[in-house]
């Protein structure tokens, strides 16, 4: 565990909080069990609908006030819906261990509930290259890097933050960002200055090449295309939760869905899937339904551990 993550314990943990994780959270906390939701960075796509006139029970509603009635539902109940995207999922023990950037949580099931929207990889080879070079986490990943040259890849302060300890570590670091300006305050703007941290603004990272590792990366900005050596990206933005579930050993089939049966159970004990990462109905509708499957056959397997 790294100085900055705190523990956190729960017996459910949802991973999304859009329908699908939801309504999940609605009937686990509803059934008094310690739930805990997590909510990342991307959107819900619920959140993109202009008008949802298609979910029984409501006429005509926003997709963002509908799931701000999901949440409120569910947070009745005592669910707690916490900020976070997780970076590394720890699946195949009991019990499961999640990582996000600041906390690591322990649960003894796992509802995966991330979506469809937001997690595809914006950079060619980026999947390939996960856990050889490409990372999503630069206090997790950053001490294999020491001395060596690294790239992150983000717009925020939490890439600066990031780029800060790189270089602490001794990294040869340069910040590439797709924006005129990195949106955090000007004491971080001045701190990566005075550390020497070069950036590149209104850039983007098109491909990164290598053998077995991240060799060099193609960046483009308005002056054009060019090529830049290192041994490592860390890419602060985007999780593409496929490919993380994958490597945890979550069987996913050719489209990248998580491959569930009709309890929604994934190939790994007490872990569940619900809602359009199952490429579903991929509708509000059914990814409640999933979502409430899920939660009914994680009680079921919390009451069997407790022998009831
Ligand atoms: C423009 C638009 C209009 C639509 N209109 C309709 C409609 O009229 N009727 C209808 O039934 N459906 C509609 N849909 C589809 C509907 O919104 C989706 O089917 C539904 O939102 C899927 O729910 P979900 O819970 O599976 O995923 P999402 O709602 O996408 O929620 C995913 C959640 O996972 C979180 N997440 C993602 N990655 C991570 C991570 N690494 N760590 C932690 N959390 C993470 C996200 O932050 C989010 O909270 C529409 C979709 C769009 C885009």
């Amino acid at each position: 565990m790294q100085p900055q993550q705190k523990e956190i314990q729960t017996e459910v943990l949802i991973i999304g909080a859009g329908p699908a994780g939801l309504a999940a959270a609605i009937y686990t906390a509803r059934a008094n069990r310690k739930t805990l939701v997590l909510k990342g960075k991307a959107k819900s796509s619920l959140e993109l609908a202009h008008a949802v006139e298609n979910y029984p029970g409501v006429e005509s509603m926003s997709g963002p006030e509908l799931l701000a009635k999901f949440e409120k539902q569910a947070e009745g109940f005592g669910a707690t819906i916490m900020q976070g995207d997780v970076i590394e999922y720890g699946l195949g023990y009991d019990p499961k261990m999640v990582t996000t950037r600041g906390e690591i949580i322990i649960s003894d099931v796992v509802i995966v509930a991330t979506g469809r929207g937001g997690h595809k990889t914006q950079i060619e080879n980026e999947d390939r290259f996960i856990g050889s070079g490409v990372s999503y986490c630069a206090v997790c990943d950053g001490a294999f890097y020491k001395g060596k040259k690294v790239v992150v890849y983000g717009n925020d302060h939490e890439a600066v933050e990031d780029a800060l300890m790189l270089k602490q570590l001794g990294c040869d670091v340069t910040l590439v960002s797709y924006c005129k300006k990195v949106k955090c305050p000007e004491s971080l703007r001045e701190a990566a200055r005075e550390r020497g941290i070069t950036i590149l603004h209104n850039t983007r990272i098109k491909s990164i090449i290598g053998e077995t590792r991240v060799e060099q990366i193609v960046i483009e900005s308005e002056e054009g295309g060019d090529f830049l050596q290192t041994d490592a990206v860390f890419i602060i933005q985007h999780v593409p939760a496929g490919k993380l579930l994958e490597r945890a050993g979550v069987n996913l089939n050719q489209r990248d869905c998580v491959i569930v049966n009709r309890e929604q159970e994934t190939n790994l004990e007490g872990v569940y899937a619900a809602g359009d990462l199952t490429c579903g109905g991929m509708q509000v509708a059914t990814a409640v339904g999933e979502g409430v499957m899920a939660a009914l056959q994680a009680l079921k397997r919390l009451r069997a551990k407790e022998g009831k």
